[in-house]
């Protein structure tokens, strides 16, 4: 069992997020300040790095206080660099999709990056990305059983559109719900896009469309540094 590692001046920024994110083993969850220095790494990050071999290496190379960016180079650098900026002076979540596959498992994860209040930093939430090349008749036995509930009612956010896992609260987004609704579908919201809109409704702001940036694996390889923009009015398509 890990325990999260935060900087006590991060805490308040934070509360608007269920503890849910942030106390989970599983949901890997990274908070930094506007100058990317390191202020928070849930026990589901530290665990991620633990299980793909990375720590104690990872958290002695990216303690607190650390520039998240530290040890990374060149065009790599530039692209996140660009995107955490644009994404904290935009006020725009940012969505990364990316390859981060295991010795014997091909797996795609999306980063969502949610700007903090006040623009004081960002809380950047890592979840899975199930994409699996199937028919969609086959979904039933198989992605289905992951998700939907005893009801047969599958939840899934109408904000980021990630789906709640029936076992825990955990939030991965599917290829085959987005492409098809399933029959039994109810729209919510997730603790993160929660935590991200409670302070602006707080402050009497209505919940805005959201609007994000967004860039794909291959956004690099084809030359592209900056993040894509697009808005969306909720539910997000
Ligand atoms: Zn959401």
């Amino acid at each position: 069992m890990q325990r999260e590692l935060c900087q006590a001046n991060f805490r308040p920024l934070l509360e608007p997020f269920d503890s849910r994110i942030c106390n989970s083993q599983v949901v890997s969850v990274c908070g930094v300040w506007s100058d990317l220095s390191i202020a928070y790494l849930s026990p589901g990050w530290l665990n991620f790095a633990a299980a793909n071999g990375g720590e104690p290496d990872v958290s002695a190379r990216w303690p607190l206080g650390e520039n998240l960016l530290s040890g990374i180079e060149g065009p790599l650098a530039k692209f996140f660099e660009q995107g955490y900026r644009k994404c904290l002076s935009e006020e725009r979540l940012w969505v990364h999709v990316y390859e981060c596959s295991s010795a014997d498992q091909f797996r795609l994860f999306q980063m969502t990056s949610y700007p903090l209040p006040r623009r004081e930093g960002l809380l950047i939430v890592h979840s899975l990305r199930v994409e699996r090349p199937q028919h969609h008749d086959q979904l039933n036995s198989s992605v289905h059983t992951d998700y939907a509930d005893e009801q047969n009612i599958v939840h899934q956010c109408s904000y980021c559109r990630r789906v709640r896992r029936r076992e825990a609260a955990v939030w991965d987004w599917v290829r085959e719900y987005i492409d098809a609704a399933p029959p039994g579908i109810s729209h919510t919201i997730c603790e993160s896009c929660f935590g991200y809109y409670a302070p602006r409704l707080e402050a009497g702001q209505e919940f805005p469309p959201l609007r994000f940036l967004y860039s794909e694996p291959n956004a690099l390889a084809s030359g592209g540094s900056t993040p894509v923009s697009r808005s969306y009015s909720s539910p997000v398509p």
